[in-house]
């Protein structure tokens, strides 16, 4: 990844060359004014203004004199992601007059156009371009949401080897530490002691061992604002055990964590006032003696049992442990992601994460925000009657939904360790581009995360 002092520069300098976006239908009206030699240029290379369509203007005498870049119809941040790439190395500047947001937008999708994740293959070429920040942008704003981004996705693609319990756990606190947070984990057996067991259960099968983050940050005055991340490692699927094909992927199961982690540096660098608590139970969901079993019943945190119907199940049991903690405060806002049912990407596919919450006006500010920030959620419903499917005569839930309506029987075992009437969201989601396209290339992905961050903004922003 880039720094962001890298993709930007602030004054436009003298030999930066204008970036002019338009959109398709603006085009034969913009080339009216223009010379024979450009018109008969566009024409030549057949330039059409598509968007994300790139075209470099020469100079009569062969200089690149300007970037033509084709633009949707709506403002669409990803229009500009594609620029950062192909351009020769050098400064560029925005030649429209872009109002606030799509400014924003404008440079966001630049910087995010530069996202690579190199961890292993450090970038060889030393090729740059910076873009001056359009007037009207916001290069605190951008810049957060570009961080958030690129940390998610990097704690995402960081395959589990290097990305187990211990490391997400490192993590969190270099980021509490970057922002003057405060974290604690509780490690092991110490969460027996300190009643966490599904937590427990799920995890100690691992030589990592299971453990809850928990950040905290802001002034104790402030709103409660609770972030809870489904932080799975890896996802064997434990003894009920995953085939090859369903495993492989199983790094990124700890992507609502990385969600939150995201968020959690966007909520801090903005300095919103809230009281912001970060929980995360980290955990490999792997195969040993001491594993545990389908059928055996574990006594969560909340101290509802729990029959385990099945052990690739496990995402909602640590959740339980940690939405239980969670509630027990009375946050004012109680967010939770997770990567947790396949049932939800076959209702939506893997680019529009699911959302459930009882509260409808939530709901409503969360799928305004998603459309405001051009990440979009859908809500499923937390279908009550389902609930005969999460029944067992041995326990009080049993953590194996039917074969139908997953994500919302995952979503309904979760409802159970929230308070009636608490002001609760939880979003499931894919935390990966299965295709990759300018700004988001295949990988992990921090959908729901520019959506839930402008909602944020927008209920405790100053
Ligand atoms: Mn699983
Ligand atoms: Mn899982």
């Amino acid at each position: 990844m880039s720094s962001v002092e890298s993709l930007f520069v602030a004054r436009q300098g003298k030999s930066s060359r204008p970036i002019l976006g338009l959109r398709r239908a603006e085009l034969s009206r913009w080339l009216k004014a223009q010379r024979a030699f450009t018109k008969s240029w566009v024409s030549q290379v057949g330039f059409k203004a598509k968007p994300g369509e790139l075209l470099l203007l020469p100079s009569r005498d062969g200089a690149l004199e300007r970037v033509l870049l084709g633009l949707s119809e709506e403002h669409d941040l990803f229009d500009w992601a594609g620029l950062h790439g192909k351009l020769p190395a050098g400064r560029y500047h925005i030649e429209n007059d872009l109002e606030a947001s799509p400014s924003d937008g404008a440079a966001l999708g630049w910087a995010l156009g530069s996202y690579r994740f190199d961890r292993y293959k450090p970038k060889g070429s030393t090729k740059k371009s910076s873009l001056t920040w359009p007037r009207a942008a916001d290069p605190a704003r951008v810049t957060r949401l570009f961080e958030a981004t690129c940390l998610a996705r990097d704690l995402i693609n960081t395959p589990a080897g290097d990305m187990g319990p211990t490391a997400l756990a490192d993590a969190a606190q270099a980021l509490a530490k970057q922002h003057g947070a405060r974290a604690r984990v509780v490690v092991g057996d110490q969460l027996l002691k300190q009643n966490y067991p599904a937590i427990h259960a799920v995890g100690r099968a691992a030589s990592d061992a299971p453990r809850l983050i928990d950040l905290t940050w802001g002034d104790a005055a402030h709103p409660k604002l609770t972030l809870v991340g489904k932080g799975v490692c890896f996802d064997t699927g434990g003894l009920d055990i995953k085939p090859a094909d369903s495993m492989k992927l199983m790094k990124k199961d700890m992507g609502g964590a990385a969600l939150m982690l995201g968020l959690a540096h966007v909520v801090m660098s903005a300095g919103l006032p809230v009281r912001l608590r970060v929980l995360i139970p980290a955990v490999e969901n792997s195969v040993a003696g001491n594993a545990y079993r389908p059928m055996d019943v574990l006594t969560t945190r909340k101290g509802l049992t729990v029959e385990v119907g099945h052990t690739d199940a496990e995402g909602r049991l640590v959740l339980a442990d940690a939405l239980a903690e969670a509630d027990s405060e009375d946050p004012d806002l109680l967010l939770d992601a997770a990567t947790l049912t396949g049932a939800a990407r076959v209702a939506l596919g893997a680019e529009l994460p699911a959302l459930f919450t009882p509260d409808d006006e939530l709901a409503q500010e969360l799928l305004s925000a998603g459309r405001r920030a051009q990440d979009p959620l859908w809500r499923l419903p937390l279908f009550e009657a389902y609930r005969d499917q999460i029944r067992t005569p041995v326990a009080d839930l049993n953590n194996q939904g039917g074969p139908l309506g997953g994500a919302i029987t995952a979503a309904l075992f979760l409802q159970s360790f929230v308070s009636k009437g608490r002001r609760w969201a939880h979003i499931d989601t894919m935390a990966w581009n299965v295709r990759g396209r300018p700004g988001r290339p295949v990988g992990g992905e921090a959908f729901a995360l520019r959506a839930l961050a402008s909602l944020l903004s927008e209920r405790y922003g100053t």
